[in-house]
């Protein structure tokens, strides 16, 4: 397949353009480098199958020669990026969608689009299944990100409902792994990246919150399964194995051995209280689960914080 990755220097989109040449695609990579860097695509870029196209997905783009799918992955995704970028985040979810799915149509292509169980909200049905319809604050600091979803979602429907375009939605639960960028404000990296550098680990609440995190590579297993197939969704994928904040801030203390207090800082306005997927549907319709548990995956995690020469625990730390 040649397979269009918008997004494709961003976290996510990096493995996924790094899975699908290793399997033999031939990937091109679309991205405007805005929460993305070109060193998680260096490496790429030498292989032959890839293309980097640098663009902005919401002013309309065009991939010379065929495309068998689209993966549409272009947005900010961390907080504190879509709240610095938030027309941005609107504009790439809605018109940079229609482009990346006028793009589909044009080559008969299957098209996948990443959404996210931001979708949900802050959601008042515990763990959350697809069918659930979500509690969403339109107006509030998170729309721009949640909403902007939730239209990427009903026009990747409509282009499928009424244009036959052959589309599928998978909604991505807090994901981690090598590549998220240390200062990008998401909680695993600030966490790897503060316990490393003998920072106190910013725990926002009372840290009693929750996520399900998941392993980059699992997800990117998913991603693959969904743009081989023609299952639309939207299917849920995500690791079920649901923590507290103030657990995850234990276990990156306890792995990185680090000697970091904890700081409590004021919870952002609509955070999230509950987050954890039901995977049923991904299990039943795309074979695939999560085989990641979260202790191997923050290993693997800091490893890689590690060898980017991330500031050493000081010598006082030592593995609890
Ligand atoms: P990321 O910020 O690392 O990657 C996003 C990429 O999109 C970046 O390379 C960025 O430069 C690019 N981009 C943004 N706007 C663009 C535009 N207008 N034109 C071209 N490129 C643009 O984020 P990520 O964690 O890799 O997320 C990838 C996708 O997965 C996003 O759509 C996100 O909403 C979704 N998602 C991720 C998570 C997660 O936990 N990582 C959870 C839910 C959903
Ligand atoms: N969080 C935190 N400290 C941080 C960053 C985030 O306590 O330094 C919390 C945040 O309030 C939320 C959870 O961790 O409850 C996950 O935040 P993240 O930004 O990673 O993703 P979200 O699921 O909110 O999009």
């Amino acid at each position: 397949m040649r397979v269009v990755v918008t997004g494709g220097a961003g976290f996510v989109g990096s493995h996924l353009c790094e899975i699908l040449l290793g399997r033999g695609d031939d990937v091109v990579c679309v991205d405007n480098l805005s929460t993305g860097r070109a060193e998680n695509i260096a490496a790429l870029c030498d292989q032959r199958g890839f293309t980097f196209l640098r663009a902005d997905v919401s002013y309309g783009f065009d991939v010379p020669g065929p495309v068998d799918a689209v993966a549409h992955l272009a947005s900010p995704a961390s907080p504190a990026d879509y709240h610095k970028l938030p027309l941005q985040t609107l504009a790439v979810n809605s018109r940079g969608t229609e482009h990346a799915l006028v793009l589909a149509r044009r080559h008969q292509a299957r098209f996948v689009l990443a959404s996210t169980s931001e979708v949900y909200g802050d959601p008042r049905v515990h763990p959350q299944p697809e069918e659930y319809w979500g509690h969403v604050n339109s107006v509030g600091p998170r729309s721009v990100y949640d909403e902007a979803k939730r239209y990427a979602e009903a026009v990747t429907t409509a282009y499928a409902r009424h244009l036959g375009v052959s589309t599928g939605i998978v909604r991505i639960f807090n994901t981690y792994g090598p590549r998220l960028r240390p200062r990008d404000g998401r909680v695993v990296s600030s966490f790897i990246r503060q316990a490393l550098a003998g920072e106190a680990l910013t725990i926002y609440g009372d840290g009693l919150q929750t996520r399900s995190f998941c392993f980059v590579d699992d997800l990117v297993r998913g991603i693959v399964a969904m743009l081989d197939c023609r299952e639309p969704g939207p299917v849920n994928l995500g690791n079920p194995d649901e923590r507290t904040i103030a657990e995850l801030a234990e276990l990156v203390l306890r792995i990185t051995g680090s000697p970091s207090p904890v700081q409590r800082l004021p919870l952002p306005t609509d955070d999230p209280v509950r987050r954890c997927p039901v995977i049923t549907r991904a299990l039943e319709r795309l074979a695939w689960k999560p085989e990641t548990d979260l202790e191997e995956g923050l290993r693997a995690t800091v490893s890689w914080f590690r060898s980017r020469g991330a500031e050493p625990v000081p010598a006082a730390g030592r593995a609890r």
